[in-house]
């Protein structure tokens, strides 16, 4: 253990960061956590965890962590202030807000990495309770552009993939995904794989894991809509259509073929710098594989044209007629712990637990199941996470209420979202940190317990609901996000509209009702200590599944029955032009900049994986920036030499890693350092809404 002290206990619990959801065993001595190991017999990970996982109690332990309300003094700094004196400043002065602006005029952004039963708390509390039209989550960062390509392509949110399809596919297609450093333990779970598997990786970089790929198809940035349809066309041309399955279960076959027609491979070539002999090669793979899954991230859902993206994934699948069986499926791989549980229960794209708030039924059945009069339910999805940057920016927003997330970081045009940030009247940042980049905005501060030091439950990429444990007291007056709500209610006067939400387990309860009769059905799961004693239960799993079954199996992917959400019962193959980028570049800009995760001991903002010595050692503290031996050359810079990167946003000095894995012109900087967002361009996919963080075009000049 850390401490070196021996455990007199231990229990499970998963982990907090990743949308892996790995088991870990947490030893315990008097009832406090004094380390972890990876559990065993926990069916995602089987025994493995990666570095983050092994550090997670360590940053619970940092002298930034938030222990007491903090209020900002009229001349800067902050002051210590008591829960009662925060809470009564929160609820006057948004409050007020609204009596003066409206009470749209007050909004709300959250996160991934809360359990589902405070997203769902906080989005009831937020819309019903004060009032509010606007909330988002930072999963508009990740994974918008997957949950609108499954809405209209399979009339669901609905990833249909088990973990243990890594291990049953003879062909795997990754696009726009590096496993190896973002989801280091489902690459494991590939290399278990024994059908000697084929796989195709799509990146413009040669990433880890491009370089272990069978197939590497390195195309230029943002041909990969152009290259899915090349390669769609080869499928089609060369018979490997799965002619009953298209027939039985899809639409728009007719037209997806006169759509691919138009990218014959020898242009696509040219575009995508991909020559005809390797799509050739990775279409004869696909439509011969038996078991052919196909996998994406963030190189898809980040793009100004990613849901199109993705439904051309989507595509392949469907009239291969892989779907539903092992190893198959058009499997989004999610980023945040709970990024599930935000689309499910965040209560804002959807009405809570997946229902519509246009929608006048919809709205009886929540309103009857949360006891609450219908009327305080808005008959109108709110803003996207953009529509509400921009309604502060045009004085339509004047408060917010950020919590578990760090946009003056994370923000697409970093310097224009500080510059927003700070023209709200009202900002409350509610973290276990209070020295975030966005909390150093704020007006408030509220101390939050973090992982470890609450419960609830988190979903993961397969759809399975994993319990937290409380196995370490938050630090000071710090409070779980679940009671921080509970407080706010009762300040701000509803809390008896409330009353039903009294602790996390009864949360799960409303979650259940809420979700009957939904594809995400959950009602045949018997509470917390039958999810704790199965290792998670992926959803759906109905009170009828329960009565026809002693325990819910292991490994269920979805649409084995071929049946999709849509009312015929089909999938839509959905089909769009290309559009250009946003910003190419040009004699001034030169170099395509592609960012993403760095390295699998670095965590988003590393809020968090900063905090740990051990972590800390194994990335580099400082920004570099990756860029091509030949580039180097150019600018006479040598491997670690400063380098200005600038872009038409900004301009940041990094460390210059030449290497060779990117292509001339084209760069590469990890998110996670706090100037990266310097230079990324605010531009969104039409479709969902998520930021295209892959495609500025920058200038690298030697220092
Ligand atoms: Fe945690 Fe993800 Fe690492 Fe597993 S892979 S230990 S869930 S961060």
């Amino acid at each position: 253990t850390h401490s070196g002290l021996t455990p007199d206990a231990t229990t499970t619990a998963v982990c907090g960061y990743c949308s892996t959801g790995c088991g870990l065993r947490i030893h315990l001595r008097e009832d406090e956590a004094i380390g972890l190991t990876p559990e065993t017999n926990y069916p995602v990970n089987l025994g493995m965890a990666c570095p983050k996982g092994w550090e997670a109690l360590r940053v619970l332990d940092s002298d930034d962590r938030a222990t007491h309300p903090l209020i900002k003094n009229p001349n800067g700094g902050f002051s210590k202030a008591t829960w009662d004196d925060a809470l009564r400043l929160f609820t006057d002065r948004f409050k007020s807000i609204q009596a003066e602006h409206g009470k749209q005029s007050v909004a709300f952004l959250s996160t991934g990495q809360i359990p589902s039963e405070e997203m769902a708390f906080l989005g009831a509390l937020a819309k019903f309770g004060m009032g509010m039209v606007h909330g988002d989550g930072n999963t508009r960062q990740c994974m918008a552009t997957a949950v609108t390509a499954y809405k209209e392509s399979f009339g669901f949110d609905a990833p249909p993939y088990t973990y243990d399809d890594f291990e049953q596919s003879d062909c795997m297609v990754f696009v726009g995904a590096n496993p190896c450093i973002g989801h280091p333990i489902l690459w494991e779970r590939v290399l278990r794989n024994k059908n000697n598997p084929e796989i195709i990786v799509l990146d413009p970089r040669r990433t880890e894991t491009a370089m272990a790929a069978s197939q590497h198809l390195q195309l230029s940035p943002k041909s990969d809509l152009a290259l899915l349809y090349a390669i769609t066309g080869e499928i089609i041309r060369r018979g490997y259509v799965d002619d009953s399955f298209v027939q039985a279960s899809t639409t728009g076959f007719e037209q997806l073929c006169e759509h691919v027609a138009k990218f014959d491979t020898e242009s696509v070539a040219k575009i995508s710098g991909v020559s005809e002999e390797q799509i050739i090669k990775a279409a004869e793979a696909i439509g011969t594989g038996n078991a052919v899954s196909l996998w994406w991230t963030m190189g898809v859902n980040q793009s100004y044209e990613g849901t199109r993206t993705a439904q051309a994934i989507i595509n392949i699948a469907l009239i291969t007629g892989n779907i539903g069986r092992p190893g198959t499926g058009a499997n989004s791989i999610t980023g945040q712990c709970n990024a599930m549980g935000s689309r499910l229960w965040s209560n804002t794209t959807n009405l809570i637990g997946h229902h519509r708030f246009e929608d006048a039924d919809d709205r009886a059945k929540v309103a009857c199941e949360l006891d609450i009069d219908i009327e305080s339910i808005p008959t109108e999805t709110g803003w996207s996470y953009d529509r509400i940057m921009e309604g502060i920016q045009n004085d339509e927003i004047k408060g917010l209420w950020v919590i578990a997330t760090n946009p003056a970081h994370s923000w697409i045009h970093q310097s224009n979202a500080r510059e927003i940030l700070d023209k709200l009247d009202f900002l409350v940042v509610q973290d276990m940190y209070s020295s975030t980049e966005t909390a150093r905005h704020a007006d408030l501060v509220l101390p939050a317990a973090a992982w470890g030091e609450k419960e609830g439950t988190f979903i993961n990429s397969e759809r399975r609901y994993s319990l937290l444990k409380k196995v370490a007291k938050a630090p000071g007056e710090a409070l779980s996000d679940f009671n921080i709500f509970r407080a706010v209610a009762h300040y701000w006067g509803v809390a008896e509209m409330f009353s039903q939400w009294t602790d996390p387990e009864a949360a799960f309860r409303i979650m259940q009702r809420l979700s009957e009769d939904k594809p995400s059905d959950i009602t045949g799961i018997d509470g917390y200590e039958h999810l704790d004693d199965c290792g998670g239960i992926q959803w759906p799993w109905t009170s009828a599944d329960a009565k026809q079954w002693a325990k819910p199996y292991q490994q269920r992917r979805l649409f084995s029955d071929s049946v999709f959400h849509h009312d015929d019962g089909k999938a839509k193959l959905i089909i769009d032009d290309i559009t250009p980028m946003p910003e190419p570049t040009c004699d001034d800009y030169p170099t395509m900049l592609l960012t993403g995760r760095g390295a699998v001991s670095q965590w988003h903002t590393q809020t968090r994986t900063s905090k740990s010595p051990v972590l800390r050692k194994l990335y580099p503290n400082e920004p570099y920036i990756e860029i091509h031996p030949d580039d180097a050359r150019s600018i006479g810079v040598q491997n670690g030499e400063q380098v200005r990167v600038t872009s038409r946003r900004g301009s940041l000095i990094a460390n210059a890693m030449v290497v060779p894995t990117v292509k001339p012109k084209q760069a590469f900087m990890p998110m996670h350092y706090e100037a990266t967002n310097q230079l990324t361009l605010s531009h969104f996919d039409p479709h969902s809404r998520q930021p295209s963080y892959k495609n500025s075009a920058v200038r690298i000049e030697a220092v």
